[in-house]
């Protein structure tokens, strides 16, 4: 049995869902091992696998393992986390173990260093009596000799920098037998290029009571190694960043390392600095915006234990640190944590399961937790820590809300309140700096005419178009369709074509109109596309290189600016009327981080909360900065209408070209469904965006306390459903605890 071993293979197939017996060659022997990527048979063909730590199947006919592709992909521990997201979101176990492997493998390239070497094929003499019959004819030729003599053998690369010469020459000595070059893998020399960053900072804070009071239990477990969760319940500016940097110091001193996680959006070059100026080459960074070269290399660093801090977005929790002593989720409630494609992890559940294997603690930290969370932390699950205020007693902002019904009536049409108007004229003339959110870009939210009604719609999608103004087009912000904007109706010929709605591009064009001295600069999905663009705008803002940033999402989290002392939320209600049960916990914690920005240093700051809606528990609780109060309400609304963290909820999505197959197929579902007491079905029912890209999109909520029963039935007939599926064109997909319902 010992020269067999389990490959999973490496299609995503009902059939292939486990593993397979394969027979390791002689010449492979020891090359063969966990995490090698392999070529095998399997049926007709010849395709890739991964060995992975499984005690093989005895099997009739065994066949042979054919070559060894790449080796060291992933360990034991990457394998068991592969196996634990395929149970708990009921996906493939290759799409699950493509988490873990280097980025670039699942493509099939190998973003593997490999280094170009150059030595001498002659002897002393004999090179000596060549450079002497070149001479100056070839002075470069003599000049890669003499390199060569001195040192050898060398990198191309190098050689040809410092010789210098061209690689023509070096060309022409091979030509004459003079020297060879081969390329052999090298992780290291390249890796440390990146190993540069130094520690800036000379001194931490000293820590305030508050901080110390919260560090204590953490440092406590983490000492003993003992696995804790933590819920680090802290307002904005209370100093949450400063305590994650004294565990992750304290990890370190242990011979372990920690991973961080922070929503993409916030991984601001303030937030990464924080960390490389404490920490400089120990840090590895994760995030999107590296091209996948960089990850990879990363990615490396980290297996090879060279940078033992992690700080990355979503996917760092699968970075393949080997000794963790700390996992930390920054911003705990954020949905960015949740994949939104298969296989669908949340990185909060992730996280927890990595730390018990490690025996490390985690920390949740948030100024809005989760209800869940805070649910959780309430019940013992997490150990609750708090920081009530910001430091050195700033105050918090002090919102203030506006009724926009009033303005109407007052015959304020400008988007801009009479209060928010004053406020940033204030602001303006004091030289300070304000923030101007709002969740929707483009310019204008829809374009109707205004004779006949008709809207401009996306066709492929059933939504409206949106108007962006620079080259006046209309876009689809789901699927990305756009056209030119018509002067005249296509429908009735008229030309009354009005845009409605607001979008940033509009705050931008409205607030330089009042103000034209004003420097405004915009940070959304539109004007941060180019790499390396969101930090620009962050970094001229912060250098105080404009006066107001108006901004989406992007511009609510990480900002630490001491400058901005104004923050005008433009509409309150875009997230508040989304058919989303989870809209109101979502609008809470947006109004509560955003008016978060303002007034982190000396002065004081305000936000003005603009809305239709004034007396929603949720814009109340915003303006108190109230978060029990939030919650209270919050958990009594999900307890009435059976929502988590009182019950489970598994999503089953179809999407198909034609309704009517995606319902056929969701009553098909609940059909064979085994009736358990105590669960809940609703649906089919269409998904709040029916048609997006062309697919209709149905959906079946199935809630309970305990799903695990319908989760291994459905995870039994999901090969079949699926299957199904793709022959009527449609796709059917699952959503374990989903975050959103639209
Ligand atoms: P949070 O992560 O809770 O939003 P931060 O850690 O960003 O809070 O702290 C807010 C600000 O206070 C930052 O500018 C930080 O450098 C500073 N700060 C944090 N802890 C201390 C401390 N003990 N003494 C002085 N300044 C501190
Ligand atoms: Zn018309
Ligand atoms: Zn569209």
């Amino acid at each position: 049995m010992d020269n067999q071993v389990a490959v999973l293979v490496d299609l995503i197939t009902s059939a292939t869902n486990k593993t397979f017996t394969y027979k390791i060659p002689t010449a492979l022997h020891d090359r063969v091992s966990c995490g090698t990527k392999v070529r095998i048979p399997f049926g007709p063909r010849i395709i890739m696998g991964y060995v992975v730590p499984e005690q093989p199947e005895p099997v009739d006919k065994i066949r042979s393992i054919t070559a060894v592709v790449a080796e060291n992909l992933f360990n034991e521990e990457g394998w068991q986390l592969a196996r634990f997201v395929a149970d708990k979101y009921l996906c493939h176990l290759v799409e699950a173990l493509q988490l873990v492997l280097p980025p670039g493998t699942s493509r099939g390239v190998s973003l593997e260093r490999r280094v170009e070497y150059v030595d001498l094929l002659l002897s002393q003499l004999q090179v000596r009596d060549l450079m002497e019959e070149l001479g100056p004819r070839a002075p470069a030729q003599v000049r890669i000799l003499t390199m060569l003599l001195k040192e050898r053998p060398l990198i191309r690369k190098d050689l040809l920098k410092r010789a210098p010469a061209a690689a023509s020459s070096l060309k022409a000595l091979v030509g004459r037998g003079a020297v060879k070059m081969w390329i052999e893998r090298d992780p290291a020399s390249q890796l440390a290029s990146l190993e540069v960053a130094s520690i800036k900072e000379k001194q931490p804070p000293v820590l305030t009571t508050a901080q110390n009071k919260a560090l204590q239990p953490i440092i406590k477990a983490l000492t003993a190694r003992r696995h804790e969760s933590f819920l680090l319940h802290g307002v904005t500016g209370s100093g949450k960043t400063e305590i994650y940097l004294r565990v992750l110091a304290t990890a370190l001193n242990q011979g372990r390392g920690g991973i961080v996680l922070v929503p993409e959006i916030a991984l601001t070059p303030q937030m990464r600095e924080r960390f490389v100026n404490r920490f400089g080459s120990e840090v590895a960074l994760l995030h999107s915006k590296l091209r996948e070269r960089e990850r990879y290399d990363q990615w490396q660093r980290i297996g090879q234990g060279r940078a033992r801090i992690v700080v990355g977005a979503r996917s760092a929790i699968f970075a393949p640190l080997k000794e963790i002593g700390a996992i930390i989720l920054d911003e705990e409630h954020e949905t960015a944590y949740k994949q939104e494609e298969s296989p669908r992890y949340h990185a909060r559940k992730v996280a927890l399961w990595r730390a018990k294997k490690h025996g490390a603690i985690t920390i949740l930290g948030s100024a809005t937790p989760a209800v869940e969370t805070y649910y959780k932390a309430n019940r013992g699950s997490y150990t609750l820590l708090t920081l009530p205020n910001r430091i050195a007693q700033r105050p918090l902002p002090q919102v203030q809300i506006v009724d926009m019904r009033n303005e109407l009536l007052a015959g304020n049409r400008s988007i801009f309140s009479r209060l928010l108007q004053t406020k940033l004229a204030e602001t303006l003339a004091a030289r300070q700096q304000a923030i101007l959110f709002l969740n929707r870009r483009g310019y204008s939210t829809f374009v109707l005419c205004r004779q006949c009604g008709l809207v401009a719609e996306c066709p492929h999608c059933d939504l409206a178009l949106t108007l962006h103004k620079a080259g006046q087009c209309l876009v689809c912000h789901h699927c990305g369709y756009s056209k030119p904007l018509y002067q005249r109706c296509p429908r009735c010929g008229s030309g009354y074509v009005r845009d409605f709605g607001c979008g940033t591009q509009r705050v931008v064009a409205e607030t330089q109109r009042i103000w034209p001295q004003a420097r405004i600069i915009r940070l959304d999905a539109d004007t941060s596309a180019r790499v390396g663009a969101t930090d620009e705008i962050i970094h001229s803002f912060s250098q105080g290189k404009a006066d107001i940033l108006v901004g989406t999402q992007m511009v609510t989290k990480g900002l630490d600016i001491a400058r901005v002392t104004l923050v005008g939320i433009i509409s309150a209600d875009l997230t508040l009327n989304l058919p989303d049960p989870f809209a109101s916990e979502r609008t809470f914690q947006l109004l509560e981080q955003v008016a978060g920005r303002t007034g982190r240093g000396e002065m004081s700051g305000q936000a003005i909360l603009q809305t239709y809606a004034p007396n929603h528990p949720s814009i109340r609780a915003a303006k108190g900065h109230d978060y029990d109060g939030f919650y209270q309400l919050e958990l009594e609304r999900r307890y009435r209408y059976q929502y988590p963290p009182f019950l489970e909820v598994l999503l089953v999505r179809v999407l198909a070209p034609k309704e009517r197959i995606a319902i056929d197929l969701l009553e098909r579902v609940l059909d064979l469904l085994p009736q358990k007491e105590g669960v809940i079905m609703e649906g089919p029912a269409p998904c709040p965006f029916l048609k997006i890209s062309n697919k209709f999109r149905w959906q079946l909520i199935i809630k309970g306390r305990h799903l695990g029963p319908i989760k291994d039935w459905l995870a039994a007939k999901l090969p079949a459903l699926t299957a199904a599926s793709q022959r009527a064109g449609a796709r059917l997909t699952l959503d374990v605890d989903p975050v959103s319902y639209l």
